[in-house]
Formats: C-alpha cells, sequence, structure tokens
C-alpha cells in the first residue's frame, strides 16, 4: 500500500499520456491558422451532440456562458423568476441573474442532493398561483414570473428529472439543466422507460468543460445541448455579438465562443471519455467496499437505480467533516468541499432574505460533506491508503467529538 500523497485531482498524468496527440491539435491549428470557429468547432459540436444524444450542441466560452446563453436563448430574461437549488457552484445563481431574470431557490432531497421535486412542487402551490389562461405562475410575494427551473446534476449524477418535467410542463416552466458536472451521467426516465443522457431531457442544457470536469479543455470552454434548432441558433448568435452573418446583427450579444484549439482538444479527448467516466464508476465501486465497515458514521454516496452517475465528484458525509479534512490532509490526502456555504447565505445573495434554516437539506450538506480523491487515474492502493488513513481519523475524530456537543442535522 502506497504511503505517498494523494492529490484530490490529477491533470498532468492524463495529458502526459495524450500529449502527442494533443500537440498535433495544436499543431494543425497553428499550420492553418484557425483559431476561431472552422471545422474543428464543427466537428467537435457535431461529436458532442453525438454524445449527449441531442440534434444540437454549441460550443461556447464556459459552462457559465452556457447557462446565461441557454437561458436567453430559451427566452428567459427580465421580470422573470428562475428556480434552481442553494448547493451548487454559484455560476448556476449567477447565469440566472445575468440573463436578467431573479434567482429564487428549492431544497434539495436530503440523500441525493439534487433538487427535491417536492419542495418544487410546494414552492409552486405555496409560493405561487397559477393563472391557467395566460399560462403563467406568478410568486404571490414579488409578483414575478416564475418561467424556468434549472435543475443541478451535482456530482455527475442526475437529478429525478421526471417529476421535475411533469411539474414543469403544468405549469409551463422551461427546464434548462446545469449539466456542468455530468458528462455522460444517464437517468432511468420511467415516462419515457429508457436511459435518457444528461444534457437531453431539458429543453437546453450546458455542460462545462473546464480542465477539471470529466471531459476538461486545456483551458476554458462550455456547451449548450439542445434538441431545439432556434434555441441552438440564438445561442449561435449570442456568442458570437448577436450576428448570424459577419457585421449583420440581429441582436446584442456576447463574445462568447469556443475556442478552436480548445474544440480540438475536447473532440481528441471525448473518444476516452466513456472509458474515464467506467473507470470513475469502478473507483466508486471500490470505495463503497472498502469503507463499508465505517457505514455506519460516515455516509456513502446514494446512487437510486433510476442514475447511472459519472462520479464527477466522490462525496461523502461525515458529522466530523472538518476533523476528517485535517487528518487526511495531514496524511497528504487532499479533499475537497462542494460546496461550504449554500448560496442563500453567500454574501452574494443576501439581498434574496434568506436566513439559516430557511433550506435544511443544503444547510445540513453544506456542513457535512467531503469530496474524497476521485479521477480515472486513482489506483487502487491510493483508494486503500485515502480509505485506511479515513478510518483511522475518524475513530480518534469521534472520540474528540464525543466531549464535545455534535450539531446533529
Ligand atoms: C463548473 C460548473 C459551472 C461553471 O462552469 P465554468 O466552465 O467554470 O464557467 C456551472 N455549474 C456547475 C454545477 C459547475 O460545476
Amino acid at each position: 500500500m502506497t504511503k505517498a500523497p494523494v492529490p484530490f485531482l490529477d491533470l498532468v498524468r492524463p495529458h502526459a499520456e495524450l500529449e502527442d496527440e494533443l500537440v498535433e491539435v495544436v499543431r494543425s491549428a497553428l499550420r492553418a491558422a484557425a483559431f476561431v470557429g472552422g471545422p474543428m468547432v464543427e466537428d467537435f459540436e457535431q461529436a458532442f451532440a453525438d454524445y449527449c444524444q441531442t440534434r444540437f450542441a454549441v460550443g461556447v466560452a464556459s459552462g457559465t456562458d452556457a447557462l446565461r446563453f441557454a437561458l436567453m436563448a430559451a427566452g428567459i430574461g427580465r421580470g422573470q423568476t428562475v428556480l434552481t437549488v442553494p448547493n451548487t457552484f454559484i455560476a448556476t445563481a449567477e447565469a440566472i441573474t445575468q440573463a436578467g431574470a431573479q434567482v429564487d431557490f428549492v431544497d434539495v432531497d436530503a440523500r441525493t442532493l439534487s433538487m427535491d421535486p417536492l419542495k418544487l412542487r410546494e414552492y409552486i402551490e405555496t409560493k405561487c398561483q397559477f393563472e391557467p389562461a395566460a399560462g403563467r405562475l406568478i410568486n404571490t410575494q414579488t409578483l414575478s414570473a416564475v418561467t424556468a427551473v434549472v435543475p443541478v446534476h451535482l456530482y455527475g449524477q442526475p437529478a429525478d428529472m421526471d417529476p421535475i418535467i411533469e411539474l414543469a410542463a403544468r405549469y409551463q416552466l422551461t427546464v434548462i439543466e446545469d449539466a456542468c458536472q455530468a458528462h455522460g451521467a444517464e437517468y432511468l426516465s420511467r415516462s419515457e422507460k429508457r436511459w435518457l443522457k444528461a444534457g437531453s431531457m431539458g429543453r437546453a442544457a450546458a455542460f462545462s468543460f473546464y480542465p477539471g470536469k470529466n471531459l476538461g479543455a486545456c483551458g476554458e470552454g462550455g456547451a449548450v445541448t439542445t434538441n431545439d434548432e432556434e434555441v441552438a441558433a440564438k445561442v449561435r448568435m449570442l456568442r458570437d455579438h448577436g450576428q448570424r452573418r459577419k457585421y449583420y446583427h440581429e441582436m446584442e450579444g456576447y463574445n462568447g465562443r469556443l475556442d478552436a484549439i480548445q474544440a480540438g482538444i475536447l473532440l481528441a479527448k471525448l473518444k476516452y471519455l466513456p472509458d474515464w467516466n467506467e473507470r470513475r464508476r469502478e473507483k466508486a465501486a471500490h470505495y463503497r467496499e472498502l469503507l463499508a465497515p465505517a457505514d455506519h458514521d460516515l455516509a456513502l454516496p446514494l446512487e437510486p437505480e433510476w442514475a447511472r452517475t459519472v462520479y464527477h465528484l466522490y462525496v461523502v458525509r461525515a458529522k466530523e467533516r472538518d476533523q476528517l479534512k485535517d487528518c487526511l490532509s495531514e496524511a497528504g490526502i487532499g479533499t475537497g468541499i462542494h460546496y461550504p456555504i449554500p448560496l442563500h447565505l453567500q454574501n452574494a445573495y443576501l439581498s434574496l432574505g434568506y436566513r439559516e434554516g430557511d433550506f435544511p437539506a443544503a444547510e445540513c450538506a453544506s456542513r457535512e460533506v467531503l469530496s474524497l480523491p476521485m479521477y480515472p487515474e486513482l489506483t487502487l492502493s491510493q483508494q486503500s491508503y485515502v480509505v485506511e488513513q479515513l478510518l483511522d481519523a475518524r475513530t480518534v475524530s469521534t472520540q474528540v467529538q464525543l466531549s464535545c456537543q455534535p450539531a446533529l442535522c
């Protein structure tokens, strides 16, 4: 068993293995001076759409742009409210605000940590009034029209989309998936009786190719997937100053294109993604077996029967999370917390007027979650070392914890 440090993430090894192939992409871009647009971008878009089982994929500059453009292209903007969850990366909420809409939150399911369809229904039934004639759902306090919902496929696991889509259909809400952590994840739709790819279930979906994601660029990148031709066309305009043709601007847009070199790199890496995801699932199974002895006071991630999770992150939960993190760090093991402060308690969203206790499941998760090292190159001996240290630390910290008042969630 290794005693060597285990980094939280290893971005060096996979790129060393692919170095020749990736350098070749850069070389051919240099020789053709193909930096913006062109066949590299189009080939990647086609391949990524095929992979996600959607008609279209439109490359953009980041996952944040993908979310913002997807919302705007679906007609979401000023005077509207968009619902998402509090336990996500701030980009989900930023994109909503930057599209011109007002962000609001519904809590997550305490076990899966993704949007709780029952809480969504509760929000609709207790905070809103539906005007069937106009097909509008109005928040009775803000008088703003609730028009869209952004479920997040957190940690690589799809949200429970069937009941969310059903509610959205009933109340005429647009569904935009935040699939930034879920490239290749699958969801078993009970209504359609088949497995659906993350990114293919909403009106549109956003992906990020930030380097640490399951499919990462060597820089920034993102994509919007959709089956809706109009949405795809609008995203293409939004990413390129609102123009369909050079210097003919249909509207104001942004500089939000995907670099050709990044597209070429992503296309080269995409063919490995199914294998990388499979390896992540194997590591998750190893953690599950190795951590079985700790089951009673360490909660392992739950993979419902309707999910094929791609484990962007492997997140356990423990009451003494901070002590565990420190102990692992001393043993040279990198971990992360996704995320330590739920969005409704961030200074950035103080103006929404929420306080502690408003979203108990998300708040509880923020105190307990701990992301362990997880990547395709992680070895079984590294995992054994992580688990050994975790079990040791747990014994110690549980004793420490017993002498004070444990914060029970
Ligand atoms: C990474 C991420 C984003 C933003 O992607 P960027 O490419 O960094 O802009 C949005 N939402 C979630 C859930 C993410 O993990």
